[in-house]
């Protein structure tokens, strides 16, 4: 096969050349041929032979080039130049996710068959016993996206054509856009739509919609942390019926807005907020409930036609399977670099396929650059891909992970080099330490104190 070898040549000329040097994988004489005598079946083409490449490290690399603590999962191969990259940033345990790469998955991989990512996940799944829980899902995350990453590398294609090719020449996407007041939000709206975005979404105040309650009594006792955000709820619903009602009134028809509720009110508000949002016509509102709270979806469901996405909180299968055979939501929003990474990703999207939910990945700053690259290569490849949130990077990010996604008038482009595309470099990655190994997620509280849960 001159042209399977041209190819792996050619790779070598590729800017990603470094990491996908040319792989001799037609080297056969060591490696013993398992099964019955192939007298009379069709000859084995010896370039297709991947059962030789075994895993030989595998490593947390901790890097934040802006500013976010991101957990890039690398494994190491016995082929000189042949390494795949996966994303697990769980920015708020960030070493402890490392902890699960370099202390247990490491010398759980070590000389099984690269080739096999579905043998890994399953096994590397249960190697714990206890499995579904974050720390883990991330640290499996980041091995499975590496494999595929060196499956891609392997065959010469990008990941995407590995899930079946192309159903949309780009991903579509989505940025968010804020501000104190609905005027000030609407300023952003237009900034971005300029830039080409044609969904927007749109979200008032910060994290919590603290500004709608600055001086919470909880606070005046001393109660909590001077940090903590407050949650007013009535006040946070007049404010986003007021945003969407500028929004359509400011940008007409022609344009899709989309807004996250995080999961704050209590059941009862969520609804009523979803029902007065109707006439605006949402994309989709984000998050109405806690995962502690799915029992609500039904009621919802019957009050109003409004498009739900739900899910970036999810760990376990269990809690969208029966959901989504119910279509209590229409966009599943999991968190690949959570949830397992490539391989349970594209059985969530293939579920979604038979009911109609489609996908929208949960894509914030906290996902590397690597696991935009993962989440892209499957919305390239899936039927029923609604949209993606997206993001952009500095150039210092760019420098660290060379072959990176870019957006492109609202579209996102993966590089079209094997693999996921992209790498890491690891000097310049260590340039940038983790800012702060204490980051802490912000605590949201009622007018009396009590915590809210996101
Ligand atoms: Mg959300």
């Amino acid at each position: 096969m001159n042209n399977r070898r041209e190819l792996l040549k050619a790779m070598a000329l590729l800017p990603l050349a470094a990491c996908t040097r040319a792989v001799d994988i037609n080297d056969t004489t060591d490696s013993p041929q398992p099964g019955p005598s192939p007298a009379g079946w069709l000859p084995v083409d010896k370039d297709l032979n991947l059962q030789k490449v075994k895993i030989k490290k595998v490593k947390a690399i901790l890097t934040a080039p802006y500013g976010i603590e991101l957990v890039i999962v690398k494994v190491e191969t016995d082929q000189p130049g042949l390494h795949g990259i996966g994303c697990a940033t769980f920015r708020q345990r960030a070493l402890t996710v490392a902890s699960a790469v370099d202390d247990y998955l490491d010398d759980f991989c070590r000389d099984k068959d690269v080739s096999n990512i579905e043998d890994i996940w399953q096994t590397a799944y249960v190697s714990s016993y206890w499995r579904n829980g974050p720390v883990l899902n991330n640290a499996l995350s980041g091995l499975d996206q590496a494999l595929w990453d060196i499956k891609g590398k392997m065959a010469g294609m990008p990941v995407y054509q590995l899930l079946g090719g192309k159903t949309r020449f780009a991903v579509d996407t989505y940025t968010s856009a804020s501000g104190r007041t609905p005027e000030a939000c609407m300023d952003n709206v237009a900034n971005f739509r300029e830039q080409g975005y044609r969904h927007i979404r749109i979200q008032l105040g910060g994290y919590g919609a603290t500004h709608l309650s600055e001086h919470p009594p909880y606070k005046d006792h001393g109660f909590g942390h001077p940090d903590d955000n407050t949650m007013d709820p009535q006040a946070y619903k007049r404010g986003i019926v007021e945003l969407f009602r500028l929004a359509r009134k400011k940008f007409g028809d022609g344009i899709e807005f989309l807004h996250d509720m995080h999961e704050r009110l209590e059941p009862m508000d969520a609804i009523d907020l979803i029902k007065k949002l109707e006439e605006y016509r949402p994309f989709f509102i984000e998050d109405p409930f806690s995962p502690e709270n799915m029992g609500w979806f039904k009621m919802l469901r019957q009050q109003s036609s409004v498009p739900i996405a739900m899910g970036e909180l999810f760990n376990n299968p269990h809690e969208w399977i029966e959901p989504m055979s119910q279509r209590m939501y229409d966009f599943i929003r999991i968190h690949i670099s959570q949830i397992g990474g490539i391989t349970p990703a594209m059985k969530v999207a293939r579920l979604g396929e038979w009911f109609n939910v489609r996908t929208a990945w949960h894509g914030p700053r906290d996902t590397s650059p690597v696991g935009h690259a993962a989440n892209a290569h499957i919305d390239l490849a899936i039927w029923n891909f609604g949209i993606q949130e997206g993001k952009s990077w500095n150039d210092l990010t760019h420098e660290v992970f060379p072959g990176a996604p870019k957006i492109e008038n609202g579209y996102l482009f993966v590089n079209e080099a094997p693999g996921l595309g992209i790498d890491i470099d690891e000097e310049k990655a260590k340039k940038y330490s983790l800012p702060n190994y204490n980051y802490k997620w912000t605590q949201v509280r009622k007018a009396d104190g009590t915590p809210v849960r996101p």
